[in-house]
């Protein structure tokens, strides 16, 4: 037996969560790999999955969870072997495959990733998908500007929903690369903690929340945008000639009320950024780079630690905006 996050819907008692007991037998047939979860994460689709505000789960009953980091104890894929140690994010796992909110899972042995040297399970999931979205996010951005020939330091980088899991993530990365990176938080009273992941300079995100112009005074070189909405369109109106916006949220709303000025008129790109269907070299790539490239001290300042059922009570904080960083699961407390 092991414990589990569980989400059930039935016409009696409606769609509720909750902590339970479940057999190793109950673990998904169509899974090759079983894997012992050693740590998961809190993630806002997983807010949205335990508290049912949004359609994310497909199938009931269903264990929440988008990622998990943990060791096999059982395979039957040909690149995975008990005692390796692996991490999962997204295939709609957590959403139509019973995910990591749990002390075992069973999935495609495709889906996996190996824990890279130089990371621990702990400090996998404290980056967790949120962080893993940022790295992805950032390197767009490198390619981008690797082609366009901009360095580190020659701009500013502006990222938004700041206190967010991929906000101070992304902040900690690009620092670390050496860019100066502007924070846009609707939490001002959070400015010294931005500051000490790596911010130049925390700006309010009333500055950007708002319907603007489609051109404005050209600030950016490159903009990491977790909040969709409108503070993208104005991060696009105000991108310089050449730079870049990558988008991988909507934490604003999922509408982009812009128009094509940016893109015709400065030659501005727009980066899509997807985690869940990412293609194996791209999360390899993201893994080892986080693995090399994000300060540790910083990681431990973003990250709270919280025991498995204390997840409930957390997805609706999470979906309030009122989680600072990222939460890491104990699913063994
Ligand atoms: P968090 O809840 O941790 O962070 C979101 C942040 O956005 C908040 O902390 C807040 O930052 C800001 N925010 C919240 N509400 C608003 C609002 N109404 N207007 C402006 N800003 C707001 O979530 P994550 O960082 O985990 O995820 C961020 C977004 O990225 C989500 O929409 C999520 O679904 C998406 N995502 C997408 C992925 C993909 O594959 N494309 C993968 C992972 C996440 P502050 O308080 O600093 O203003």
């Amino acid at each position: 037996m092991f414990k589990a996050l569980l989400i059930n819907k039935t016409d009696d008692a409606g769609y509720r969560c909750a902590l339970t007991e479940l057999d190793e037998a109950q673990l998904p047939a169509n899974g090759d790999v079983t894997v012992r979860v050693d740590w998961s994460t809190l993630n806002y689709k997983d807010g949205l999955a335990i508290t049912g505000k949004s359609p994310v789960v497909r199938s009931f009953p269903l264990v929440p969870g988008i990622d998990f980091a943990g060791t096999v104890t059982a395979s039957e894929h040909p690149r995975w072997t008990a005692g390796d140690r692996v991490i999962l994010n997204g295939f709609g796992v957590g959403e139509s495959h019973w995910g990591g909110l749990a002390q075992m899972a069973r999935v495609k042995g495709d889906w996996l990733v190996a824990l890279p040297d130089g990371l621990d399970a702990r400090d996998a999931m404290a980056i967790g998908t949120a962080g893993y979205t940022a790295m992805l996010c950032v390197m767009a951005l490198q390619r981008h500007w690797a082609e366009a020939g901009v360095k580190p330091g020659s701009g500013e980088v502006l990222v938004t929903g700041a206190n967010g899991g991929v906000g101070s993530i992304a902040i900690a990365l690009l620092a670390g690369l050496g860019h100066t990176v502007v924070a846009s938080t609707g939490r001002l009273g959070e400015a010294d903690f931005l500051k000490s992941l790596g911010a130049a300079e925390v700006i309010d995100r009333s500055t950007l929340s708002a319907a603007g112009k489609p051109l404005q005074k050209e600030r950016w070189i490159g903009v990491v945008d977790s909040v969709g909405s409108h503070t993208l369109a104005n991060a696009c109106a105000s991108t310089r000639y050449g730079g870049a916006v990558a988008a991988c949220g909507l934490a604003q709303g999922m509408d982009l009320p812009a128009s094509v000025a940016p893109f015709i008129l400065r030659g501005v790109t727009l980066y899509g950024v997807d985690s869940v269907m990412a293609p194996l070299a791209r999360r390899e790539a993201a893994w080892a780079q986080l693995a090399t490239g994000l300060d540790r001290g910083k990681l431990a300042a973003i990250t709270h630690q919280i025991g498995l059922a204390d997840a409930i009570g957390a997805a609706s904080e999470i979906l309030a905006g009122q989680v600072r960083g990222r939460l890491v699961v104990n699913v063994n407390a």
